[in-house]
């Protein structure tokens, strides 16, 4: 029985594969392995909608997590994340691997409260609670097993201005391994790359460090499985969700509706009535319209915008056209992005159109990402083990291509995903 065990490295980067080459433990997955050098995330590239492809093998119109934030209309603004599995409308790879009775564990992956593993955690930080009682929403999203095992001693790192969700997964992890044995089917996902290149840039020498520290990581992982685990019968994959792009500006993209006359607020932020709205992605914006009778002019707005030459709007397209072009369905009527690297803030309280980059915060930080699935950088997809062929090399491949064959590497077919089996860095018994 072959199992599967996946490191997922928020933001890991296509540039990044040479010097992670030269890491103890990188190096040895990848020069024993095959990869993909370029994985194209999913639109819009942000971590939650990417890590629901990675794991359904869907585009976002067919598992609904559209953006990290619960987009919904009227809802303005919102920081709530999604956070329940409940609310992704496809099974994920995990699922068929449950029904086939195998064991799953999945550990700070995004949008995974409630789901019916054998052992989960979800993603909780930072968000859904504030401070010191993380346990409050934990209660009912982790798994029992996890719960009562580990937060008496664990839970401290997830308390705190200075928390680390990393250092809680890395505590956790191992243990797992070795208390529960391993599971046949298991995720691990580190955050720490992706708040790196937020603050520093996509290719900052700190970004070198921070690989070093998740090789690291990886390294106690794969010794976990050789003291604990079967480490001759399990696949690794290590993968990042998207790339990130370095951020040149800011724009606030509701300062200038407001500019415009299509939001009108108190004077504090507040929304007072709207012709629409602009919901952020990051490096795209969704665009509401509330005022029905405004769209045309809205819509003539968004497309002059085209040739404005700070803004460079590279395309406006509406609903119909995102689901053809890239997949992607929501409660929204427009996406817009622009060919500058330019960011889009949403806030209606900074009083300028376009604003400073904050290091470290996830929209409008040094670097940032949430586009197209083109645009550099992308991502990747390592594998190495017993199903899997040594030296192969794809240059590209999407991201909805990752779960049927991963799920093929341990022995099974995901029916029904949008993507193709890599089947050229795969053995042919699978
Ligand atoms: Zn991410």
């Amino acid at each position: 029985m072959k199992k599967l065990f996946v490191f997922m490295i928020d933001a890991l980067c296509s540039c990044d594969i040479e010097v992670m080459k030269e890491m103890k433990n990188f190096g040895e997955i990848i020069n024993n392995g095959s990869y993909v050098h370029h994985m194209y995330p999913v639109h819009p590239a942000l971590t939650y909608c990417c890590h629901t492809s990675i794991v359904t093998g869907k585009y976002v119109e067919g598992h609904g997590i559209c953006n990290n934030e619960l987009l919904k209309r009227g809802l303005w603004p919102n920081d709530v994340w999604f956070g329940m599995k409940k609310d992704v409308q496809a099974p994920t790879i995990l699922d068929h691997a449950r029904d086939l009775g195998l064991t799953t564990c999945s550990i700070s992956w995004p949008v995974t409260g409630g789901a019916d593993y054998t052992y989960c955690f979800p993603m909780i930080v930072p968000y859904h609670y504030e401070g010191y009682e993380p346990e409050k929403y934990l209660k009912g999203t982790a798994t029992d097993n996890i719960m009562d095992t580990y937060i008496w001693k664990y839970g401290r790192y997830l308390k705190g201005k200075d928390r680390s969700l990393d250092l809680f997964t890395m505590a956790v992890a191992p243990d797992l391994i070795r208390d529960f044995g391993q599971p046949d089917v298991m995720f691990v996902k580190m955050c720490d790359l992706d708040s790196v290149r937020h603050t520093d840039g996509v290719y900052h020498e700190n970004t070198k460090l921070q690989l070093l520290k998740h090789d690291e990581e990886l390294g106690i992982l794969l010794e976990s499985i050789r003291r604990y685990g079967d480490y001759e019968n399990t696949n690794f994959v290590i993968m990042g969700d998207h790339g990130q792009t370095d951020i040149e500006a800011v724009l606030q993209f509701n300062e200038l509706l407001k500019e415009k006359g299509f939001i009108r607020t108190d004077g504090k932020g507040n929304v007072v009535d709207c012709d629409c709205y602009a919901h952020s992605a990051a490096l795209t914006t969704f665009i509401e319209i509330v005022n029905p009778d405004k769209e045309q002019e809205v819509y003539d707005f968004l497309c002059s915008l085209k040739e404005d030459p700070e803004i460079q709007l590279l395309y406006v397209l509406n609903k119909e056209e995102m689901k053809r072009e890239y997949h992607v369905d929501g409660p929204f009527d427009y996406v817009i992005e622009s060919k500058r690297n330019i960011s889009f803030g949403d806030r209606l309280d900074v009083g300028e159109i376009w604003s400073k980059r904050i290091p470290g915060e996830h929209k409008v930080g040094a670097a940032t990402h949430g586009s197209r699935p083109e645009r550099d950088e992308n991502t990747m997809f390592i594998a190495c083990g017993p199903s899997v062929k040594k030296g192969v090399y794809i240059e590209t491949a999407n991201m909805v291509d990752e779960a049927v064959t991963m799920a093929k590497m341990i022995g099974f077919d995901m029916e029904n995903t949008d993507g193709r089996l890599l089947k050229e860095m795969l053995k042919d018994e699978g």
